[in-house]
């Protein structure tokens, strides 16, 4: 199916071919005829799937369709988004889809001066697309006019209702004309999202583009086992041993972010953060620095990274695994997009085995899992089917990789197998360094006194961590909650 074929104006299919568009996504086949004939859509979709166009171009060709006489422009679609950087994005796709046409868009956020909105919004905007907060702001200063709108979409409603952002909503639909169009996008739907969409949306058309709850067949996924409280050095050790230029790393919250940050521009390695706490002008900044390559880490919340489009991201690391299991497709499907290969790596201390059993459960998969020595303690049990097999049905541990990396790095930590897979006929410590030396390190390494292992406990003799963590769990108690001490 071409863009031609989905009915939209020549203006608008230059604009798509502006942007390198071939063909239409599987959402954009969906959404756009839909939206054309000016029906209501409840659509899941998430970002990466092209939903921005799918909803922005049929949009504009309506607007434009139907043309209003002279006079001042006035507000006729209002996008609402949950975080500013969404809001920035979703402007520059919809000023990308109408270059060829006369609309004029307003972008309206917090954490920015008012005055220049204010000004934009006096010369006429005929596309506005806002955070919730700064929309009322607007709203109670009567700088903006929304009596007007003739179709209003909600993108990410899931995450604007997860953000408290409903009373908002609500009194922003009360301020628009009673007859519109609806457009909600939403990634999950839970009891809130439906009853915003039973609210809102008159006989939609409901629109799932199959595989919601799936990860892209191009990014690799890898599950590192790793003791709690050695994920930075073995975070600092991947990128730097496998030289990944441009790293998105999730924290579940901002503290635990800007503490990553901080170490790891420790560690020699650029790194930002970026969440809600930050200034909109650190937040751009960051987000700039990192797209064009000046930052190489950039450390961020689910709720700041939503929507991000990176193009090209290689990788993206779960230094915390997400408490709710969508957002780790989420998190994930910031790489791997349109067709590229991404890297996804989770880093799973034992406490987080359950967070990863869920994930595993949406996914419908078991994600192999590498053990690097020295930071595996407490490593998350492997599931089912944990290894993958190739072709003639062997087992593929999925280290080929690493054993290269070993032969390159031969001075880094070793990369082991799992516990489960493990040969009990290990040699011990000594006649490792022996055979380490016989064979140029190239199957049992020694460990230089730059590696993250500096300072680690062996794996034969236990910390007093570890031996009271082994006590509690022989005496059967749970392991102490995250971030408490002894
Ligand atoms: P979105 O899900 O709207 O955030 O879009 C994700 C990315 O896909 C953006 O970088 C878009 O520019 C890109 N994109 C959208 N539609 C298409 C298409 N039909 N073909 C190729 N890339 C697209």
């Amino acid at each position: 199916m071409s863009f031609q074929s989905l009915g939209l104006s020549t203006e608008l299919l230059r604009a798509v071919s502006a942007q390198n568009y071939d063909t239409p996504t599987p959402i954009q086949r969906q959404t756009i005829p839909v939206i054309l004939a000016g029906r209501d859509v409840l659509a899941v979709a998430q970002t990466g799937t092209g939903k921005t166009a799918g909803f922005a171009l049929p949009l504009i060709q309506r607007l434009t369709a139907n043309v209003r006489g002279p006079g001042p422009r006035i507000i006729r679609a209002l996008i609402l988004t949950p975080t500013r950087e969404l809001a920035a994005q979703v402007d520059q796709s919809v000023i990308d889809c109408a270059r060829y046409l006369p609309i004029k868009t307003a972008a309206i956020y917090g954490g920015v001066s008012i005055r220049p909105q204010i000004a934009d919004l006096r010369k006429g905007v005929d596309i506005v697309i806002a955070t919730p907060g700064r929309l009322l702001d607007h709203a109670s200063q009567r700088t903006i006019d929304l009596s007007h709108v003739e179709v209003l979409v909600l993108d990410e409603a899931d995450r604007m209702l997860d953000m408290g952002f409903i009373r908002d909503i609500k009194k922003i639909i009360a301020m628009l004309p009673k007859a519109r169009q609806n457009l909600l996008f939403s990634a999950t739907f839970n009891k809130e999202t439906t009853e915003l969409a039973g609210r809102l949306l008159q006989a939609p058309a409901k629109i799932e583009v199959a595989g919601t709850h799936k990860t892209a067949d191009t990014i690799a996924q890898t599950i590192y086992p790793v003791d709690r409280a050695r994920k930075r050095e073995l975070l600092s050790w991947l990128i730097g041993s496998e030289n990944w230029r441009q790293v998105l790393v999730f924290t579940r919250t901002k503290h635990a972010a800007n503490r990553l940050a901080t170490q790891l521009v420790k560690d020699g390695l650029n790194a930002s953060a970026i969440h809600g706490n930050k200034s909109q002008g650190a937040r751009s900044r960051a987000l700039r620095e990192f797209k064009n390559g000046q930052i190489r880490v950039l450390v961020a919340t689910d709720i700041a990274a939503r929507g991000l489009d990176i193009d090209q991201l290689p990788h993206v690391v779960n230094f915390d695994m997400p408490h709710v299991a969508e957002d780790y497709v989420h998190r994930v499907g910031r790489t791997g997009r349109a067709g590229n290969e991404g890297e996804a790596v989770s880093l799973v201390s034992a406490e987080e085995n359950p967070l990863l059993a869920a994930v595993e459960r949406l996914l419908k998969r078991t994600l192999p899992r590498k053990a690097v020595t020295g930071f595996g303690a407490g490593a998350p049990t492997a599931s089912r089917d944990d290894s993958r097999r190739d072709r003639n049905g062997r087992a593929d541990d999925g280290h080929a990789k690493d054993r290269a990396n070993r032969m390159k790095y031969a001075t880094v930590p070793t990369v082991a197998t799992p516990a489960s897979q493990k040969k009990t006929n290990q040699p011990n410590r000594r006649k490792r360094r022996k055979r380490s030396n016989a064979t140029s390190g190239a199957e049992f390494t020694t460990v230089n006194d730059n590696s993250p292992r500096r300072g680690a406990p062996s794996r034969e003799t236990p910390s007093k961590r570890q031996r009271y963590r082994q006590g509690q769990a022989a005496a059967g108690r749970p392991p102490r909650p995250a971030g408490t001490r002894g």
